[in-house]
């Protein structure tokens, strides 16, 4: 059995989708490994790209098209410039050139080289396949599947190349059960657990790092939303309202940078009323940097990408004003790992589960995470993770003209605040006196999926998706 890292769960990258900007960026850039490998890249002359299934039926609001090319083009999604985006997609437009892994020109048509199947690949919902036409009339294939949260799976394989065996670890988290159950044995929190598994592929001081990192990209994505007003792009004609919302809330204690913002904010009294403002002005802001293409971290895709900063912020702001960096790993650690669970035993993709498996499993992931800080014992935690899925059983994804922004970014105020009903909820709960384990959740969630019609599966082919009129918007 594969184990899923912290590090898997939060990944940053760039908006608006992770299963289909991300996962095809990244499956472009694994094919470009292949041809290197290979020995086909000085050879390869064209690249044609197919889409099948929801990357074809919501790929262009996604983003898909533009990922593979700038996954083509050699830029990494972690790293690249967001203000760059734009202009290497309308050089390759203009010139019909692209410049394959940033070294080698070859022609390509962006209306023609870049095809959209309304049909399904057998596999997963997420078909693409790449095709390489050489110099020597040969054609290399490789048919990969975005299989949520920014994974991706090559076909024939059942994982990444770089999948890691659970048998490496100390403590086995392919359950709850599992998980609850090393903490218990061994008297440690959750995030101490996951502290061990990780310390078999990177020493203390690099977790830490790295933790610091994806939550200082969410602080700054938190901070550029707040700051940032206008239309989002897509043509919904979508108005930013993080910036007009912390307009309305904010103190007037001076700041320069997202630290001293949050001394800030602390410093500004919080009326009761307003907590759920402040929690909703954290999501929505993420997620309008998502919709405009800007840097996020994937939690644990990038529709929800909201939930896990903007609760993670509540507590440092309201709950507990002493609160760190200590505390955002810690955080970071719980969600990541209560993420992973829900990965293996159901699915983070919405074109399998629906939203439920977006932002129920961020709620959830935040639920448990907020409810450790909190001072929830182990049992608690996965009760928390429970409470928050528990209430988003069935929920639906019907993004309206296949973009993430209707409903999909106010729909991250709602995982939000639900999860922090669920961690409060959990901190009352008799843990000796749990109806719904975390598992049966999970198990029922993905059975809830499989029910699921398949318009209601990031298709746009029901729900809101159909119901409003995008010409009214
Ligand atoms: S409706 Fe939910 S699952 Fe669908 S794209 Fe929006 S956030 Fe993602």
């Amino acid at each position: 059995m594969e184990y899923i890292s912290v590090f898997d769960m939060l990944k940053i990258g760039v908006g608006p989708s992770s299963s289909h900007t991300l996962g095809p960026w990244r499956a472009a850039e694994i094919f470009l490994k292949e041809l290197r490998s290979q020995n086909l890249f000085d050879k390869t002359e064209k690249v044609t790209i197919e889409l099948y299934g929801s990357l074809s039926l919501t790929g262009k609001g996604h983003a898909t098209d533009l990922a593979v090319m700038l996954g083509l083009s050699g830029a990494d999604p972690e790293y690249v410039p967001v203000e760059n985006i734009e202009s290497i997609i309308q050089t390759i437009r203009d010139n019909n050139k692209l410049m394959l892994g940033g070294a080698k020109p070859i022609v390509f048509s962006v209306e023609k080289d870049i095809v959209f199947h309304k049909t399904f690949l057998p596999y997963h919902a997420n078909g693409l396949i790449f095709k390489a036409h050489t110099s020597d009339k040969t054609e290399y294939t490789s048919t990969f599947y975005s299989v949520g949260g920014g994974f991706v799976v090559k076909e024939g394989e059942e994982s990444s190349s770089e999948a890691k065996d659970m048998k490496s670890v100390p403590y086995a988290v392919n359950t709850a059960e599992e998980l609850l159950k090393s903490a218990l044995s061994e008297n440690k929190k959750i995030s101490e657990i996951v502290t061990e598994n990780e310390k078999v592929f990177r020493s203390e001081e690099q977790i830490s790092k790295e933790l610091l990192r994806i939550w200082n990209t969410m602080l700054e994505c938190i901070y550029i939303g707040c700051h940032t007003e206008g239309i989002l792009p897509g043509g919904l004609n979508v108005r930013r309202r993080a910036f007009d919302m912390y307009q309305n809330l904010k103190g007037d204690v001076p700041y320069n940078n997202p630290q001293e913002w949050i001394t800030s904010i602390r410093k500004t009294e919080v009326k009761f009323r307003q907590i759920l403002k402040w929690v909703s002005c954290f999501a929505l802001s993420v997620n309008e940097v998502n919709a405009s293409l800007g840097r996020v971290v994937t939690a644990p895709t990038n529709g929800s990408a909201g939930v896990i900063p903007a609760v993670l912020m509540y507590y440092m702001v309201i709950e507990n004003h002493q609160a760190g960096n200590k505390e955002a790993e810690q955080f970071l650690k719980v969600a990541g790992v209560i993420g992973s669970i829900f990965k293996r035993g159901a699915t983070i993709s919405a074109a399998m589960g629906g939203c439920q498996a977006e932002i129920g499993v961020s709620s959830a992931m935040a639920a448990g995470a907020l409810c450790e800080l909190m001072g929830g014992t182990p049992e608690q935690v996965t009760a928390a993770a429970e409470i928050a899925m528990e209430h988003h059983l069935g929920l639906t994804c019907d993004p309206i003209g296949g973009l993430v922004q209707i409903p999909c970014i106010e729909r991250n105020t709602m995982g939000a605040i639900k999860a922090i009903n669920a961690a409060e909820l959990a901190l009352e709960t008799d843990a000796k006196n749990v109806k719904v384990p975390l598992d049966k959740v999970i198990e029922t969630m993905w059975q809830t999926a499989q029910d699921m019609n398949h318009k209601y599966k990031e298709t746009s082919e029901g729900g809101l998706a159909v119901a409003v009129n995008i010409a009214d918007c």
